[in-house]
């Protein structure tokens, strides 16, 4: 497999160098699966620098009105029909999963990782945690499914603190499932299955940017990202995020995962997330659940947003930590280095 790559060079006159001519370099990259692609930039600084914001002090300003916390959970929240779960709301060890007020989908889930964790940065987001926040979304996409089976798409995402869409302060996770995909969620099922393994065996043979794998789970730094940090992750042997309902061992170890990318993204200076786990139709064959998670700007009072012209309206990431760099900070967490 090509893993197509261009280097662009540019000049500027530079002010305070009395406008000497200086090289600009941008390579720009398309991701092996789905074409999109990717600039990596170097600029005169850092386009997401680390943040010294009091996400703490936000945490204290927003618990007296939060509506996960648990003294209002069981009140404000919604509840599942009872054709879809007859208690309403489910429970998996600490997480509480039930429907989104905004119909953003046919049939939508938010589930807290815990009533009691209104503040939860991600150095603190334990594979436990993951895992049962997981396995609450795994329950919800197998239920809907029983008892809708056209309602065949199904996603589990993330939004981690404002500038990656979320509206609630407090740390939770988002999942959806309709009879159509979204765009990327086709994109991906119509990849053939032997572009997966082709694009798994290149980037292990290539290892600069390859993380290892726990057991069932693959882990890499993407070629071309769609935003910084961006890690992803293939699950072999399961379509759909309901196949992970029943399979604590997966649910654990994808857990395990999740968790160690967040404690990367901590430790470079980040506090807020996406994550999606893109679900395909449940007998869709060789079909590797795909789950991909970066990072947004960090919580500024004044910042700049990681999402320009470029990433929403070219669907082209522009990318100042190189893939490679991110898979050098990450090396070591996934499992085997090369195997
Ligand atoms: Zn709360």
């Amino acid at each position: 497999m090509e893993l197509r790559r261009e280097v662009l060079r540019g000049q500027v006159l530079l002010p305070d160098r009395g406008f000497s001519a200086a090289e600009t370099v941008v390579e720009m990259r398309w991701d092996p699966l789905t074409g999109h692609g990717a600039r990596l930039v170097r600029g005169p600084f850092p386009l997401f620098p680390p943040s010294g914001f009091d996400l703490a002090g936000l945490a204290e300003q927003t618990r007296p009105t939060c509506p996960f916390c648990p003294e209002r959970i069981e009140l404000v929240t919604p509840k599942l029909p009872a054709r879809v779960w007859p208690d309403g709301r489910i429970r998996c060890g600490r997480a509480w999963l039930f429907p989104n007020l905004f119909g953003y989908a046919q049939y939508t889930s938010v589930s807290v990782y815990a009533p009691e964790l209104h503040y939860l940065p991600l150095e603190r987001i334990t594979p436990e945690l993951v895992a049962d926040n997981l396995a609450a979304q795994a329950a919800f996409c197998a239920a809907v499914g029983r008892q809708d089976p056209a309602a065949r798409w199904a996603a589990v995402n993330a939004n981690h603190m404002l500038p990656s869409g979320s509206s609630v302060f407090h740390p939770h996770l988002q999942g959806f499932v309709q009879p159509v995909p979204s765009t990327f969620q086709r994109l991906l099922a119509d990849v053939p299955a032997e572009r997966f393994a082709d694009y798994l065996s290149t980037e292990r043979r290539l290892g600069a940017r390859w993380l290892g794998t726990t057991g069932r789970v693959a882990w890499l730094a993407s070629f071309a990202p769609l935003g910084p940090a961006e890690l992803r992750a293939f699950v072999t042997g399961a379509a759909a995020p309901a196949a992970l309902d029943g399979d604590r061992d997966l649910v654990d170890e994808l857990g395990h995962g999740v968790a160690t990318a967040l404690g990367l993204y901590a430790e470079l200076g980040f506090n807020s997330f996406n994550l999606t786990l893109y679900g395909a139709p449940p007998d869709t064959a060789g079909y590797p659940l795909n789950l991909r998670m970066l990072c947004r700007s960090s919580l500024e009072p004044l910042y700049r947003s990681d999402v320009t012209h470029l990433e929403l309206l070219h669907w082209e990431a522009a990318v100042d930590l190189t893939p490679e760099e991110v898979a050098e900070r990450a090396r070591g967490r996934f499992g085997d280095r090369r195997s």
